[in-house]
């Protein structure tokens, strides 16, 4: 094992929240397994970040049973002779990472289907200490077989949950959509549907389900009608909605009153105002953009900024100044912040998942301190996707891997 010092290619290194996560040598993953046939695994004299207490646990043994941790021992733990142990001293641990807004089949798949990248992809992800991910755009066959078998263990894989995405039929003007329907008649398949006036909504949400997403994703061309009606009934059917702050016929306000689970992109919420910035100038109301943090917060409503997809999208890089001061903005008004890329990982193993560097614009531009970052990508995630009870922190009764991130 060695420990990790990755440069993103632009030259920029990581910055303080990678300067610890390089002492890192440990990421506890939440795909259940146990790595051998020993009565426990134990990691011994390891450091524990604990995003519950806000606190760091030092040289602690964490007891792995079964995939789960059994015991997290604060105090001298004896192995028992049988057990499997590795001494971590001087190493940390975190929980395992979720990336809550990522384009797997858009990474790789479209371009070159070929599930074997689409496998190199994942693989690169989880041990890059990506244990979870949220997936916003695919074609259900193909995520819902991998999510089957990542869940399995049957391959390297963060666990994947993903949603059907719903839009009006404006949207489908645009070809980039084909991919994800081939062999389906054009947005009519149950992962990628029109909506229009004449759309059976309970029956579009039951197909969805039945895909075996875990939400709607309310992208394009969605006037506040369609919106109140997809999340009512999506709610009644007890799946989750995931929003763009902007859907072309309703603002991020009416989103929010809808009363959707979450919002995406920080620069998208200028929308409320019909005046996107030209440049990188913020042309924002501040005390509306107030107002909109308050709604969420009161609701309940997570943010996945996705600055990402700002800084390093040659179209978009104007706009990450701004994207960054609204998500300084919403952190500071106590909005449930979760970590999406809007993308995933690189394949080039001298790379992070691009997550690192999402949690790292949080903590370097964004005044979130280093254990808020963390939060972003673990327990806040965990919180969204009502998995906390199982991942998201290291805590005893929780799912655990033991893998080396490096
Ligand atoms: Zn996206």
């Amino acid at each position: 094992m060695t420990s990790l010092g990755y440069e993103y290619p632009g030259g920029e290194t990581f910055g303080l929240l990678l300067r610890i996560l390089r002492k890192f040598i440990i990421i506890l993953l939440s795909s259940a397994s146990t790595i051998c046939h020993c009565q426990s695994t134990v990691l011994k004299n390891v450091n524990v970040i604990d995003v519950i207490q806000d606190t760091i646990n030092w040289n602690c043994s964490i007891e792995i049973r079964d995939g789960i941790i059994h015991k997290i021992h604060k105090t001298e733990y004896i192995p028992n002779s049988k057990d499997y142990v590795l001494d971590l001293r001087d190493k940390y641990a975190i929980p395992g990472l979720i990336d809550s807004h990522t384009h797997i089949e858009r990474s790789a798949y479209c371009q070159n289907p070929d599930r074997n990248d689409l496998l190199a992809l994942l693989r690169h992800a989880l041990l890059g200490g990506v244990t979870t991910i949220r997936e916003m755009y695919s074609d259900a066959r193909v995520v819902g077989e991998l999510s089957r078998a990542a869940k399995l263990n049957l391959i390297a894989s963060p666990d994947i949950f993903y949603a059907s995405l719903f839009a009006g039929s404006k949207f489908f003007v645009d070809p980039s959509s084909d991919a994800m329907v081939l062999g389906v008649a054009k947005g009519q398949a149950s992962w990628l549907h029109i909506i229009n006036e004449n759309s059976d909504i309970p029956n579009l949400v039951a197909q969805a389900k039945g895909n075996g997403s875990s939400a709607i994703k309310l992208y394009a061309f969605l006037c506040g009608e369609e919106i109140r009606a997809i999340t009512r009934e999506a709610h009644n059917q007890n799946l989750a909605v995931w929003a763009h702050a902007y859907t072309q016929f309703s603002k991020p306000s009416e989103l929010i009153e809808s009363g959707v689970d979450g919002l995406s992109h920080a620069v998208s919420l200028l929308y409320e105002f019909n005046d996107m910035p030209k440049d990188s100038k913020p042309a924002a109301n501040d005390k509306s953009l107030s107002d909109l943090f308050v709604e969420m917060k009161t609701h309940n409503i997570s943010f996945d900024p996705t600055i990402f997809s700002y800084v390093n999208v040659e179209r978009a890089r104007r706009w990450s100044g701004i994207a960054k001061s609204i998500t300084q903005k919403a952190y500071d008004a106590g909005v449930l912040i979760i970590a999406g890329t809007d993308s995933i990982s690189a394949y080039q193993d001298e790379i992070l998942p691009f997550l690192h560097m999402e949690m790292e614009y949080y903590s370097r531009d964004c005044g979130f301190s280093n254990m808020d970052a963390l939060k972003t990508a673990t327990i806040n995630a965990a919180l969204s996707l009502k998995i906390d009870n199982i991942t998201g922190s290291i805590e005893e009764q929780k799912k655990s891997k033991p893998g080396n991130i490096r």
